[in-house]
């Protein structure tokens, strides 16, 4: 077969399946999808648009540009402010608006900030600037962190004293466990990341089978793998057997990739981690570990920012899947990815964005 035939017999299959559902619970099975790259592939594949009557797919909590909260960015403008310093950051951190206005527009009027493809480069810039100080905005999960654990060791082997990461790292397992707790979303399965999971391992997701009792499936971001991975959840939900399936077996091992989990644990320690449109979460960031204290720039710099005034953007019931883009009186009016308010319109995984480039009724 093809992959556009077998692709199509997915299709077909899961919504056989789901009509099984339907009949039996009279509603579609809930599915969020927690990683942001699946949310993208869903509406491009057009896998969400032809299943919307059968299955009801929500994104969740994955899109690591979406949920930085907006103070993170504050802080970057703050410190770009300070003569001599050098901002490093991903590309997708540029355009996300903060108070006064985004990291490129503190660009265009002069600061030096840097779009950097691997927090790596931001440690060559730190050595190749000895007399600036270079700080680096530290998004992302658990497939990311490894990396900025890599950097710092490369600051230490330079011994450099000008390099700092302002850490806003998030994780998984806590955001799970907070959205399941709150109950503000109705969900029946998970999807679960196949790139976090190649790092955390199938095992780490077993609380979500011994304590919340939720179906899940590990899945890869191909258009038969996405449908794979739904045709297995609702398979679970119908016969009501809450395990955790890794369906990207060839890359997600039991125990995830030891080497970054000990990359990790050495320089960084559990903290309590603002999310944006959540309050904090308890121990769902990392920090460095007092040893490495001198690579925070959060403790380098003397920073406060201000609590951003509430704007219409619903970034944050959107992270947490409680509404739909088109629920946001902005979405398509004020807000395009031209014109973002919102990190959602602005990230390559944000939910808004997908929804404009894939879904939107003109
Ligand atoms: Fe925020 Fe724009 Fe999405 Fe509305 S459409 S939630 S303003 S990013």
């Amino acid at each position: 077969f093809s992959e556009n035939d077998m692709a199509r017999r997915s299709v077909d299959a899961v919504i056989k399946l789901s009509e099984k559902f339907k009949k039996d619970k009279g509603r579609l099975p809930v599915l969020m999808e927690v990683c942001g790259s699946h949310t993208m592939a869903f509406a491009k594949t057009g896998i969400k648009q032809r299943l919307s009557e059968h299955v009801k797919l929500i994104a969740g909590p994955g899109c690591p540009v979406c949920v930085t909260d907006q103070k993170s960015i504050d802080a970057m403008i703050q410190l770009s402010e300070i003569p001599d310093t050098i901002i490093c950051t991903f590309g997708d951190m540029m355009r996300v608006p903060g108070s006064k206005y985004s990291l490129m527009k503190a660009k265009t009027e002069g600061k030096d900030i840097r779009v950097v493809y691997s927090p790596l480069e931001s440690v060559k810039i730190a050595q190749n600037n000895p007399d600036k100080e270079v700080v680096f905005l530290g998004i992302g999960f658990e497939t990311t962190i490894p990396v900025l654990a890599l950097a710092v060791r490369d600051a230490e082997n330079l011994e450099l004293s000008n390099y700092t990461i302002w850490m806003t790292t998030k994780l998984v397992e806590p955001v799970l466990r907070s959205l399941l707790d709150s109950g503000e979303v109705m969900v029946d399965g998970l999807l679960l990341p196949g790139h976090v999971s190649v790092v955390l391992g199938k095992k780490s997701y077993d609380f979500l089978m011994n304590e919340y009792k939720v179906p899940s499936v590990i899945t890869g971001f191909e258009p038969v793998q996405l449908l794979t991975g739904i045709y297995k959840s609702v398979d679970l939900l119908l016969h009501q057997k809450a395990e955790v399936i890794n369906d990207y077996p060839h890359v997600v091992k039991n125990e995830g990739n030891l080497v970054a989990r000990r990359l990790l644990e050495k320089y960084f320690k559990l903290n309590d981690e603002a999310w944006r449109g959540m309050s904090k979460i308890p121990n769902s960031g990392l920090v460095f570990k007092d040893r490495y204290a001198r690579f925070d720039a959060k403790k380098k710099f003397n920073v406060h920012v201000k609590e951003p005034r509430k704007t219409k953007c619903r970034c944050g019931e959107i992270i947490k899947g409680s509404i739909n883009p088109e629920e946001c009186v902005l979405f398509n009016k004020g807000c395009t990815p031209t014109h973002p308010i919102g990190p959602c319109m602005v990230s390559t995984e944000g939910t808004c964005a997908a929804h404009y480039q894939y879904m939107r009724e003109e």
